[in-house]
């Protein structure tokens, strides 16, 4: 068989060599122990939670060694490609501030020595490789006969596989069907290819199933696993590569140190160490990362993509901020994370030694509540005009009312903002900015309701006259214990305990206590039963909305 002869058949107009690609690649200048790690996603749909965790891990690995992170998009799938999701998946990674250091950028754009980094347009170096591939016997081409190719053309291939119960036997048969496509001569390519037949390249598998090959994943450890002995296809009728023959070529030409990707991959990973010997290249350094699960009852499930909490425009819309977001993929990816934090509550997360040791092999569980409260403690961490800033940049886009009455009057706003931030103890209040209108809606006369009512064991008449000797005396330039000593004052003349623990020791002897003065003029001036606290409120309310407020509530108790 004159492999050369069907080479050049095949490829006629490709004159280059590997070696040629090879030389003019730049070669990386890394110092020791530098990383060079990549997303490499594919254009095939919204963004799903759980690629934040390949891009956070191969992140830090970079950044956290001095190396160099790029993004890769794989865009081979034309049949499964959605259109707009590639500048989705861009501005949704910077949305995250996962910073690249290279790689494709959004409108079809690349930045970076080893451009292009879509796949879409490389096919031309696939093929280079591929005709040198055929060239040594490694790879043969397989055409599709012409019976075969109006069958595919004609009929639904999706419908006649569907209908096909697919057995062991079956695929070991196919295997062997297949491997008979080596013996093409070079007599029937040129007819094929005069025919105009489409084909595909397929490799020439050397691998023996009964022979395991040892083989140390970065997060799951050593492992044994068959050698390939499938002739798996490298590239497609329409030259375009499979994901093997790409991440091999690509991921050696683009110099990647280190591959993390999802645990699906991992049963293909001999096909990969195969066609990195094929090619002659080095092995990168892998780490097959867990599916993202959630609880399913009593039993964990794989979050599908149909699941609450799958697409990550969802967090967005919702209003997680996008430090919440990865602070919580970070007490995901790492078991000593939280720890760390507690030690350290204002540092950035990529101060973190961040640790491939310490990542969960099993599999990371989902859950909304953990969110949460990593939101919250992360939002209470926040500076009030930081907050500000979120909150008209998220309500600009999801709530034009609240972006209104904020942007109104930031000064205002910011005060609101600033109740209960920068103490050791910060007031937890939001989880997503979503919760900001209700939680405010007080302080503004346009959203302002009487949400709760006094219980009704205290009259009309004490409740009245609590919060008009309130009015009558109210003096915004007291300090807050000055403030409190007015209240007591008035709990003391009305017959009210001033004193909560003279008040528990009897009760009966009082009409309430000093807590329930503050309720009254809370009710009257937020609405509400519980709010942040009551002089600060009232401080940034202003004395004129203070009064007015009370008056109405005072002129409500009469109807
Ligand atoms: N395009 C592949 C995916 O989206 C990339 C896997 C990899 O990182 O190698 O799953």
């Amino acid at each position: 068989m004159d492999y050369n002869r069907i080479a050049e058949l095949l490829y006629p107009d490709i004159v280059e060599t590997p070696e040629d690609i090879l030389n003019r690649t730049p070669a990386r200048k890394l110092k020791e122990g530098a990383k060079v790690t990549r997303l490499a996603p594919s254009p095939t749909g919204f963004m799903h939670f759980g690629t934040l965790f390949p891009a956070l891990v191969n992140e830090r690995l970079a950044h956290q060694s001095g190396g160099v992170f790029y993004l890769r998009i794989e865009d081979t799938d034309l049949k499964r490609e959605v259109k707009g999701a590639e500048d989705d998946l861009i501005n949704t990674l910077s949305y995250y501030n996962i910073k690249f250091d290279e790689g494709a950028l959004p409108d079809g754009g690349d930045f970076g020595e080893y451009a292009p980094y879509r796949q879409s347009k490389r096919a031309y170096i696939y093929q280079v490789f591929a005709k040198d591939l055929v060239r040594r016997g490694m790879a043969y081409p397989c055409f599709t006969s012409a019976d075969e190719y109006e069958q595919i053309k004609n009929a639904d291939v999706k419908q006649i596989l569907s209908e096909k119960v697919w057995t062991a036997e079956d695929a070991q048969k196919q295997k062997e069907i297949i491997k008979q496509g080596r013996l093409i001569t070079e007599k029937e390519v040129e007819e094929n290819l005069k025919q105009g037949l489409p084909f595909i390249i397929r490799l020439c598998s050397d691998g023996d199933p009964d022979k395991k090959i040892r083989f140390t994943d970065l997060v799951r450890g050593n492992l044994e696993i068959p050698e390939n002995d499938e002739d798996f296809v490298l590239l497609k009728s329409d030259g375009i590569p499979t994901y093997h023959f790409a991440h091999a070529i690509d991921d050696t030409l683009m110099g990647t140190t280190h591959v993390v990707r999802g645990e699906e991959w991992l049963p293909s990973l001999s096909k990969h160490i195969q066609l990195f010997r094929y090619i002659g290249a080095k092995l990168p350094k892998y780490l097959h990362i867990s599916q993202l699960m959630k609880m399913d009852g009593n039993s964990k499930k794989k979050l599908s993509k149909r699941d609450k909490g799958a697409a990550l425009s969802d967090y967005k819309a919702d209003g997680y901020p996008a430090e919440s977001v990865i602070e919580y993929v970070m007490t995901l990816l790492n078991s000593n994370y939280e720890d760390w934090r507690r030690a350290n509550p204002d540092a950035d997360y990529t101060e973190f030694p961040f640790s491939v040791k310490k990542m969960n092999v099993s599999g990371c569980l989902f859950d909304y509540d953990k969110l949460n409260d990593v939101s919250k403690n992360v939002i209470s961490r926040m500076s009030a005009e930081k907050v500000y800033d979120e909150v008209t940049r998220w309500s600009c886009e999801y709530d034009k009312e609240l972006f209104g009455l904020v942007s109104s009057n930031p000064e205002y706003a910011k005060k609101i903002f600033s109740i209960g931030r920068n103490s050791k103890k910060p007031r937890k209040d939001f989880a997503v900015w979503r919760d900001v209108k209700p939680y405010i809606s007080f302080f503004y006369d346009d959203i302002f309701e009487v949400r709760d009512s006094i219980p009704s064991d205290f009259s009309a008449d004490d409740i009245g006259t609590a919060l008009g000797t309130f009015v009558n005396e109210y003096d915004e330039t007291s300090d807050n214990s000055e403030w409190f000593e007015k209240v007591k004052s008035i709990a003391d003349r009305l017959g009210f305990a001033s004193d909560m623990k003279i008040y528990k020791q009897d009760p009966g002897a009082y009409k309430g206590s000093v807590a329930d003065i503050s309720m009254f003029l809370r009710v009257a001036v937020t609405g509400r039963l519980n709010s942040p606290d009551l002089y600060e409120v009232m401080h940034i309310l202003g004395k004129d909305k203070v009064i007015s407020r009370i008056n109405s509530f005072i002129d409500s108790l009469k109807e």
